[in-house]
């Protein structure tokens, strides 16, 4: 297979710059799944037009325009792209075009002539066209017959037959000071005929252009190289250059560990191999019961943990986990709860009893969808009662009636003999002190039908739940 090493004009990853996440991870798919279906490239003053149709969700392909520069360092200095899409500028087609005159703009750019291109440029670039066609349907087939071999379970699976190395992207989960975090490192291993990996070898620079290494790769290893310079380095050592090994960060990160999947050669730091599963795995929230020692008092500790055992997680930004069990990682879901939280919670202190009463009200506040710990879920509970709307009014001052009318009211809610007011739509509230403490669910819809039924009386709010109704 050719290596598209030599025809790139300039990096990709330097066109990330240009557009928002969503739209070049979309562009970058559109490119790989070839769905630019034209380009073509003219000079155009210091710089070039690129214009191209790139088949959309319409039946009709979109046309994209865009001007660019690139230096002689082969740079780019410079990108502006609309389309007639309705996103325009910027959008995902442009990404897309933009994607394929990077990996092949120095080609068609070689051969320019005044006129535009002669017969033979055109020849060679539809020559071009179909060879990336047909690598590309090799990849399609290659993925899915593994797909096919792994679906009923892990299994080895077997590339052709062959004894060179090849790139293997291998996954590892680094405690650093506060969390776990994943790292992606690019390896070169042979593989067996049984299907395992020798023994994998870091790489501490790139392969050069002449390294048989190339024979096995494909373009999305070429790919995947670029998007390891939009990732943090691993080690402050590898700063500037090649990356041999990243932090997985933001939206290339997930594309890379998509792409390194999509190789077939993702593997874990134990070398299993590893498929990306779009599904999330879910972390939950467990408090366990801490026996005293030493003077400590009993407690309950929380830890996050996802609900497979095997599972490990990285709080990346965004969040991933690994199964070396079933060979899968993928997202995490952490029930909306961003990594910086997760961190915090995962360092939970030991509760003893009476300090999580004690601090009832902000476990509740702040404990968003993780659970409560058990003392405070076994607390009675004043479920399904209709609350009870009382306005409590008092009169206004003669010199303010003028403005708030003759009373204010003060509207609280009474559910079975507990009355309060809560702000917000905090759907559980705790009420009472100490024994006394009960868990209130909220039946927020009668709540609210109290406020309008009030609104709609003229009554207008002055101050939390203080209403007046002004003259
Ligand atoms: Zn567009």
């Amino acid at each position: 297979m050719k290596s598209t090493n030599t025809t790139q004009w300039f990096p990709p990853s330097q066109l990330a710059f240009y557009f928002d996440q969503g739209a070049w991870s979309r562009g970058t798919t559109l490119y790989l799944q070839d769905q630019v279906l034209s380009s073509q490239l003219s000079p155009d003053g210091d710089g070039w037009r690129l214009q191209g149709q790139v088949q959309g969700n319409d039946a009709q392909p979109y046309s994209v325009n865009a001007e660019l520069r690139v230096s002689a360092g082969g740079n780019l200095s410079e990108w502006r792209s609309g389309c007639t899409c309705p996103v325009g500028r910027y959008c995902k087609h442009g990404a897309a075009l933009g994607i394929l005159a990077s990996m092949q703009g120095l080609a068609l750019q070689k051969e320019w002539g005044p006129e535009g291109p002669t017969p033979e440029v055109l020849e060679r670039r539809s020559q071009m066209e179909k060879e990336r066609a047909l690598s590309h349907a090799e990849y399609q087939v290659r993925d899915w017959l593994n797909r096919l071999e792994n679906a009923n379970g892990p299994a080895a699976f077997t590339l052709p037959g062959s004894t060179h190395d090849q790139f293997v992207y291998s996954l590892s989960v680094v405690q650093t000071a506060y969390k776990p975090v994943f790292h992606l490192a690019v390896k070169r291993a042979a593989q067996k005929r049984s299907g395992e990996w020798g023994k994998a070898k870091k790489l501490s620079s790139e392969p050069s252009a002449h390294d048989p290494i190339w024979q096995t790769s494909c373009p999305l290893d070429r790919d995947i190289f670029d998007l390891l310079k939009a990732c943090p380095a691993a080690s402050s050592f590898s700063s500037y250059g090649f990356q041999g090994e990243v932090k997985l960060h933001g939206m290339p990160g997930q594309l890379l560990l998509q792409l390194c999947s999509q190789t077939g050669r993702l593997v874990s730091d134990e070398g299993i191999p590893l498929r990306w599963q779009d599904a999330p795995e879910t972390l939950v929230g467990t408090w366990r019961e801490i026996k005293s020692e030493d003077h400590q008092p009993d407690g309950w500790q929380l830890s996050m943990q996802p609900q497979r055992p095997g599972v490990v997680f990285g709080l990346n930004q965004p969040p991933f986990f690994m199964d070396t069990a079933q060979g899968l990682c993928g997202p995490l879901d952490t029930q909306g709860l961003s990594a910086n939280e997760l961190q915090v919670l995962t360092n939970s202190p030991v509760l003893p009893e009476s300090v999580a009463f004690k601090f009832q009200n902000q476990l509740l506040e702040r404990l968003g969808p993780v659970p409560l710990p058990p003392v405070i879920q076994k607390m009675p509970e004043i479920r399904g009662v209709k609350p009870r709307a009382v306005l409590d009014i008092a009169p206004v001052h003669p010199a303010e009636r003028v403005v708030q009318g003759l009373f204010v009211g003060e509207l609280t809610f009474d559910y079975d003999g507990q009355r309060g007011f809560w702000s917000g739509t905090q759907n559980r509230v705790l009420i009472g002190q100490g024994s006394q403490a009960r868990l209130l669910l909220r039946d927020l819809p009668s709540e609210r039908k109290a406020w309008d039924a009030l609104a709609a009386l003229g009554l207008e709010t002055f101050d939390a739940n203080r209403l007046v109704l002004p003259p």
